[in-house]
């Protein structure tokens, strides 16, 4: 960042999927199962709260006249996800993991459950609400000598899982609806995005180390709020990897810093928002002899062109201080997001096969100035709400950052979603009874409370003679149930064990691999071959991209690649002859001849034998030949 001086502050809100075996309000298991067995169409209604309003997040929804398509099988999901049923009484297994929780981070606990409904606009659950219940409040996260204030600490149900998005409907999959998720709210602080990172890594320790965690990809999601100083947060919601985290930081700082530098930059030119961002003109007619193909497939689909003068912008809309932070991009984002095609502003002008004769035509029928710039939309009479939701945007641009919903894009920048919902509206669920939460429960939670992250990895690396980079890497991943089990009932170094694990997993999907399908039961696999002599452990990378690619097991992968090991006596025919038919190399370099000859003898051999043995045999096979000679 260029400007050093310009601090974030930055508050995490962690959701974390508890693996307590069922869902929070009935007895469905948690397990991904989205194979259609029956199909519900919903559509979701705004309605005004007490006070005549209608929430602008609700609204921005509604707007795309979407259709929500549930998708269960009854293997995953019931009549509960459905809300044909009511909800049954809540997980208590869940309850128990925040207490512990709770009471690792020094929080206080909550007298009585309440479970509550939050309004959520989506479509995301059949409801239109969640069900949620504050377990704890206040507390310090302790992170690597950082201290961080701990707000609150809840438990609440997964949305449901969004599988395909059309232009007239949303499809969800109810198998995620209702997994239990502890949400856990950290104080706002002022911090380097490299150390939020470290906050967010300590808390996901801790959660793992409960052991009530669940483990692997998209079962912990964060919510970052970030603002600059004198600014409302924006908040980037469902950052799935730790490893976003600083980047998505560092990328709305960067973006917020320059919406605040265009507020000033206007401000220092005399303008004012009323003045000089004008009203929509329809400008269809100057387009009807356009060599446009953009325009002109919008015309032809009944679309109009509508242009907005914006006095003393020339320029702004292109400029680009940071990578990818262009006003001109900040408004596309935000088009596209309401359901208009983009935009087109004219600092970019001539393009898209828009003539520099289209371009005087409008500046002309616009009064558009010198300094001065100007937009088009191509959009539909009905997109009048999307049209002024742009034009109340452009408003805005007087003001500096404005707080929104954004998501991650997945390459570390973050792009418009919605409009910041209004005050949370919360109300009681009148289906469940309160809860008390008793002494003994309490009690009985301080059992599960986990030691330090330190001590176990101490612990680890004695254990399993793994070298610390490995033991934390191991603790941190998602197969850390595998790595025991593997362990417990083979031969194989835990060091290899592990490095397969993490490094070859990470290595392969940084290829462009689906690690995805590599479950336990097929990686188990693998490792029994490896035991058993079947494979050689340089093999094993290959036949991890070959499981990946082709979706088959690791012994089908062993047919395909031709990897069939190689027999103890072929491979010691193989060495003796080799050293036979390069006699007089050996003779002229004596044990030197090791080097160039294990080189030969590994590129026939690699994958199907052993390097150990190979080397083994090898040196046997050479001291004998020396010896006779
Ligand atoms: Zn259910």
């Amino acid at each position: 960042m260029e400007n050093k001086n310009f601090k974030a502050k930055v508050g995490l809100e962690i959701h974390q999927q508890l693996n307590v075996g069922r869902k929070l309000f009935c007895d469905c298991p948690i397990m991904e199962y989205d194979e259609a067995e029956h199909r519900i169409l919903r559509y979701l209604r705004p309605t005004q709260s007490e006070l005549g309003e209608v929430d602008p997040a609700v609204m921005f929804e509604f707007r795309k006249n979407k259709a929500n398509i549930y998708i269960y099988n009854s293997r995953a999901s019931c009549l509960v996800e459905c809300d044909e049923e009511p909800p049954h009484p809540i997980n208590m297994d869940a309850v128990k993991a925040a207490i512990t929780v709770a009471l690792a981070l020094g929080s206080k606990i909550v007298e009585e459950l309440h479970v509550m409904r939050k309004i959520v606009i989506d479509g995301s659950n059949t409801t239109g609400f969640q069900r949620t219940v504050l377990v704890a409040l206040d507390g310090v996260l302790n992170a690597d000598g950082i201290e961080v204030p701990v707000q609150t600490i809840s438990v609440e149900e997964d949305a449901a899982r969004l599988i395909e998005e059309r232009d007239d409907a949303k499809v969800f999959s109810l198998d995620r609806l209702g997994v239990p998720l502890i949400e856990i709210s950290l104080a706002p602080i002022e911090a380097d995005p490299k150390t939020v990172e470290k906050v967010a890594l300590a808390l996901g320790r801790l959660l793992r180390l409960t052991g009530f965690a669940a483990r692997g990809l998209g079962t912990i999601r964060q919510d970052i709020n970030i603002s600059i100083e004198g600014f409302p947060p924006c908040e980037v919601k469902g950052v799935q990897k730790l490893d976003l985290i600083p980047k998505v930081i560092e990328y709305e700082m960067m973006r917020q810093y320059h919406l605040y530098n265009i507020a000033r930059l206007l401000k220092e030119k005399g303008l004012d928002s009323n003045s000089s961002v004008g009203e929509y003109v329809d400008v269809t007619n100057l387009f009807e002899e356009t060599g446009s193909k953009v325009v002109r497939n919008a015309l032809d689909n009944g679309k109009k062109v509508y242009g907005i003068r914006l006095i003393g912008f020339r320029g702004l809309f292109k400029m680009e201080p940071y990578p990818n932070v262009r006003l001109g991009l900040e408004l596309a984002e935000m088009a596209r997001a309401y359901g208009l095609g983009g935009i087109i502003h004219s600092d970019e002008l001539p393009a898209y096969g828009i003539s520099s004769e289209d371009v005087e035509r409008v500046k002309a029928y616009l009064s558009v100035g010198e300094s001065d710039a100007f937009i088009l939309i191509l959009a539909n009479e009905r997109d009048f709400d999307a049209l002024s939701a742009l034009r109340q945007r452009m408003l805005q641009f007087f003001e500096g950052p404005v707080p929104e919903t954004r998501g991650p894009t997945g390459d570390g920048r973050t792009k418009y979603s919605r409009p910041r919902p209004g005050a949370a509206r919360m109300y009681p669920e009148t289906d469940i009874p309160l809860i008390r939460v008793s002494k003994e429960l309490i009690e009985e939670c301080r059992r599960f409370v986990p030691r330090p992250w330190n001590e176990v990895l101490k612990d680890y690396m004695q254990k399993y003679g793994l070298n610390e980079k490995l033991a934390n890497q191991i603790l941190d991943s998602a197969y850390l149930g595998l790595f025991e089990r593997v362990c417990s009932t083979t031969r194989l170094s835990p060091t290899l064990v592990a490095v397969v694990l993490t490094e070859h997993l990470v290595n392969i999907s940084r290829e462009g691999l689906d690690i995805s399908i590599l479950d336990e039961k097929r990686l188990f696999e693998l490792f029994q071959l490896l035991d058993s002599g079947q494979i050689s452990k340089e093999s094993v990378i290959d036949i991890l991209r070959c499981m990946c690619k082709e979706g088959i097991s690791a012994s089908d992968c062993i047919r395909r690649l031709g990897l069939k090991p190689i027999t103890e006596e072929e491979l010691a025919k193989m060495v003796h002859d080799t050293v036979l038919s390069n006699r007089s190399l050996v003779e002229s370099l004596r044990e030197r001849s090791f080097g160039p000859l294990m080189g030969m003898l590994m590129e026939k051999v690699r994958g199907k034998a052993d390097g150990g043995k190979v080397s083994r045999l090898l040196k046997e096979e050479i001291a004998r030949l020396l010896q006779n000679t």
